[in-house]
């Protein structure tokens, strides 16, 4: 295994693919190589978290799927 690099599939910039990240998601079974970068990755992390707490505090909302 090599690195390996990707075009981020959020801004457009390359990112590596290294090799131990490839034998990371190897062990995890993943079959799908990575299309973002780690900062989209993690933009789009910080962005779940965010909704989640917004669920979690809303004591007086009707249970709504906000998707
Ligand atoms: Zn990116």
């Amino acid at each position: 295994m090599a690195d390996k690099t990707i075009t981020c599939k959020d801004c457009g910039e390359d990112f590596v693919f290294t090799e131990g990240e490839q034998q990371f998601y190897a062990e995890k079974g993943f079959e799908n190589e990575p299309i973002r970068c780690k900062k989209c990755r993690d933009a789009r992390k910080a962005q779940r978290n965010n909704r989640r707490s917004d669920d979690q505090g809303g004591f007086n909302s009707p249970r709504i799927k906000k998707y």
